[in-house]
């Protein structure tokens, strides 16, 4: 704690814990003492910890190269691409290293497509509470200003509607030159909240009749946590742009910003990243990709989901002065609070060796390994039971 103080900026409020080892759904501190993981770095550890193909195939990798650079062809860049692209559209893929450069590239994607194909059109649309990234381009287009407050001027072009009011976006792309709407399907960072049903497909819809680019930031959503590979893909629609990151490397830094074929127009010295898509990352995608195949990650996720919805649901019924609703799909969920002690709720469970995630003061936020079985489940809802009884017999 005095080194943190004493080295790194201030970014972030830690738990006080240091984790030194994990393995399946389970990490280890210091002192040795064993904790679920029901956050899973933030959605990142999608395969849970140590898992044998993915050390084998890093190991492979790095014991050959670890990096060349883009100047060059990488099989594993290739072969990543075209497993991504085999479960989205026909397309291409843009890699680099995290979710923000994702929606990065794919707002310098929309920009050129809106200068040839749209007479110039550059404005992109977002929503309310949506999260993008902290980088500049993909924070103006973060609907929550307490993360731009002292960072402004944002880039212009960006315009931030209400989220789920299809009259306001409708209204915008008759009046103005648009050239891409960009949002989540559900909320992760503002607190696991899903669009209304409906809205998502009006959207699209909508964009579509003005010839606005749809960009799906799927950074969060993505890779099975739905019960989809894709969270947009029980929608119905067709996006022009996906972003993934977070999970795709399976711990080790990857993004990637995926375009249709019809929207495909960048070239040499257009974009690019230095260490995006490296051989070492690239190796890791491929072999998370083709594990949440062959493990059936995405129907586990599904049935899962459904088990911790109902496991949620019983808490919410039987204190239902403390709980005000649970919420999600697959396995992003979260508990709402009715009392402002989220992170009060957190710390107890940390203590009581179960990991979830405070979002602020109300929020209790799950993205599990997508490998989580009914016996994690129900050792989340017993802890959570527990810690609710214990808040109540201390008045909170
Ligand atoms: C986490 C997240 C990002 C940002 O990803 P980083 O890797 O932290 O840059 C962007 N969009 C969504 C939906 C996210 O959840």
């Amino acid at each position: 704690m005095s080194l943190e103080k004493r080295y790194l900026m201030n970014t972030f409020s830690r738990l006080p814990v240091a984790f030194v080892r994990g393995e399946g759904v389970y990490l280890y501190d210091l002192d040795g003492k064993r904790y679920l993981d029901m956050v899973a770095g933030i959605a990142v550890n999608i395969l849970g910890y140590g898992v044998k193909e993915l050390i084998d195939a890093l190991q492979l990798q790095i014991n050959e190269l670890i990096h060349v650079s883009n100047l060059y062809y990488s099989i594993p860049q290739l072969l990543a691409a075209q497993k991504l692209v085999s479960n989205l559209f026909p397309g291409k893929v843009f890699f680099c290293n995290s979710g923000a450069e994702a929606n990065e590239a794919a707002i310098k994607v929309a920009r050129k497509w809106g200068k040839l194909n749209k007479t110039g059109a550059y404005k992109i649309v977002s929503f309310t509470g949506g999260f993008h990234g902290r980088t500049l381009g993909a924070l103006a287009a973060t609907g929550q200003n307490k993360y731009k407050l002292y960072f402004e001027p944002m880039p212009e072009g960006f315009i931030l509607l209400p989220y789920n009011q299809v009259d306001a976006l409708e209204a915008t792309l008759s009046e103005q030159d648009v050239v891409a709407v960009i949002f989540e399907t559900i909320q992760g960072e503002s607190g696991v909240v899903p669009a209304d049903p409906g809205f998502i497909e009006e959207v699209a819809r909508i964009a579509k009749s003005h010839n606005v680019l749809v960009i799906i930031d799927e950074v969060q959503t993505g890779l099975g946590r739905t019960g989809y590979w894709y969270s947009y893909q029980r929608l119905g629609i067709e996006p022009d742009i996906v972003t993934v990151a977070k999970g795709l490397g399976g711990g080790i830094p990857c993004g990637a910003c995926v375009v249709s074929e019809e929207v495909d127009c960048l070239e040499p010295g257009d974009h690019g990243s230095t260490l995006g898509g490296n051989l070492l990352a690239c190796q890791a995608a491929c072999t998370v990709l083709d594990y949440i195949e062959s493990h059936g990650l995405i129907s586990n996720a599904a049935s899962q989901g459904l088990y911790l919805e109902q496991g949620l649901d019983s808490i919410a019924q039987r204190y239902k002065d403390f709980v005000a609703e649970q919420r999600g799909y697959g396995l992003m969920r979260a508990l709402v609070l009715s009392q402002p002690i989220a992170k009060r709720f957190e710390s107890e469970c940390l203590s009581q060796g179960l990991i979830v995630n405070a979002i602020g003061d109300h929020i209790i936020r799950m993205v599990p390994p997508l490998v989580v079985q009914k016996e994690h489940i129900d050792s989340t809802v017993e802890v959570m039971d527990r810690v609710i009884r214990k808040l109540l017999a201390t008045g909170q």
